[in-house]
């Protein structure tokens, strides 16, 4: 029998609630195929961890989660503690070394969820957006001077490489064409940005070329947000920049009902590195510890897990189980409007596991 060996990194806030939810989900699942198995190894770094030892994660902290099948990630962000540390420290420590450059966010409309947008229906809102997730505006090309004078500066460059926009891109394309529309949306904003942005059109044209089958357009992001909500059925798979589709896969989130069942995988997809897979949401303070956390984010991002191990079968089970439970509003947590727990929601979604029929 196969055993994957998954590193769980909770994180902080909410993420430790959602991440034992996941490893118990999974855990059924596993016992349920029969299969497979899981080893999970957990790990406490974030910002208690930073508290005690100044850093979020041991120095050798990559070493420890090398030889892992998967990372499965909760969230980093500390009320005490600066939001650019524990992303920094954590997250991007993790995703930039281990070159996991294609994050990938699927979103649709669940069973039993209502989107803001007025009758749009889940056939119609069916997207995934790619994330270059290793460079951009998030390289960390920058530096602050003269702080506390007059004469402060700072800068944050973006840095794109035509090698790390070929290959996002070129994963995209690859995407689209597994879907059954073939569609994809390339976005930039090259008429103000002129020339890291006006390359990627460029490439995008080249890469195109071995991609005949794939249908593909290009849109400026601020236009692409109108898009999203007048005309969510003309989009299917979604590439842009690290910030660009960082704020527009928000904005996805939002339209599929919450922030709280969106999921992401951040990938290597030459599998050099393990790849991480996490809820989009972040430590959500204002929620934590009352165990209302919705973790279809969590489950949702361990389908994309499930995938990505080469388990396809338990991957399509587990989504069925979040989606029948998805669709009885008695399984609602708040941010969906209605009262369920974390723990009742993942117990109904263990016991659709277990009673599945398949
Ligand atoms: P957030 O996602 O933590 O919260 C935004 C809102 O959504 C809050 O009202 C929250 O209660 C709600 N929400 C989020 N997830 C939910 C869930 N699973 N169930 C129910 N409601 C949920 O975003 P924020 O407030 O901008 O950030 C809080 C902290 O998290 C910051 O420190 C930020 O840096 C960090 N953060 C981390 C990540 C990450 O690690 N990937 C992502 C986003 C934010
Ligand atoms: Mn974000």
């Amino acid at each position: 029998m196969k055993t994957y060996r998954i590193a769980a990194i909770p994180g902080d806030g909410i993420g430790g609630e959602v991440i034992s939810a996941g490893v118990e989900v999974l855990e059924a699942l596993a016992a349920r195929d029969g299969g497979f198995s899981f080893a999970f190894d957990h790990f406490d770094w974030g910002g208690e961890y930073y508290k005690q030892h100044g850093r979020m994660m041991p120095e050798d902290g990559r070493d420890r989660i090398r030889g892992h099948d998967a990372i499965l990630f909760g969230s980093a962000g500390h009320p005490e503690i600066p939001d650019h540390i524990t992303l920094w420290g954590l997250r991007l420590a993790i995703c930039q070394p281990f070159d996991q450059y294609a994050n990938v966010r699927p979103t649709r409309i669940l069973p039993g969820i209502v989107s803001p947008l007025r009758n749009v229906t889940d056939k119609e809102l069916d997207w995934v957006i790619v994330r270059e997730n290793s460079e951009g505006e998030y390289a960390g090309v920058g530096g602050r001077v003269h702080q506390g004078s007059e004469l402060e500066a700072a800068t944050d460059v973006s840095m794109f490489t035509r090698k790390g926009v070929a290959r996002i891109i070129r994963f995209a394309f690859e995407l689209a064409r597994s879907r059954p529309r073939k569609l994809l949306t390339v976005v930039t904003k090259s008429n103000a940005q002129r020339h890291a942005m006006v390359m990627w059109d460029e490439i995008a044209r080249e890469v195109a070329e071995e991609f005949p089958d794939v249908t593909w357009d290009k849109m400026l992001v601020d236009a692409m947000t109108m898009r999203m909500v007048n005309r969510p059925e003309t989009i299917d798979t979604v590439v842009a920049t690290n910030l660009h589709a960082d704020i527009l896969s928000d904005l996805a989130a939002a339209l599929a009902g919450s922030l709280g069942i969106a999921p992401t995988a951040n990938l290597n997809p030459e599998r050099d590195y393990p790849s991480m897979f996490e809820p989009i949401h972040g430590s959500a303070f204002d929620i934590t510890g009352q165990g209302i956390a919705n973790p279809v984010g969590t489950f949702w991002s361990s389908v994309m897990m499930l995938e990505h191990l080469g388990e396809p079968v338990a991957g399509a089970r587990l989504m069925q189980a979040v989606e029948r439970v998805t669709a009885d509003p008695r399984f609602h947590t708040p941010d969906l409007g209605g009262k369920a727990t974390t723990a009742e929601v993942t117990a109904a979604v263990i016991e659709a596991i277990r009673s599945a029929n398949d």
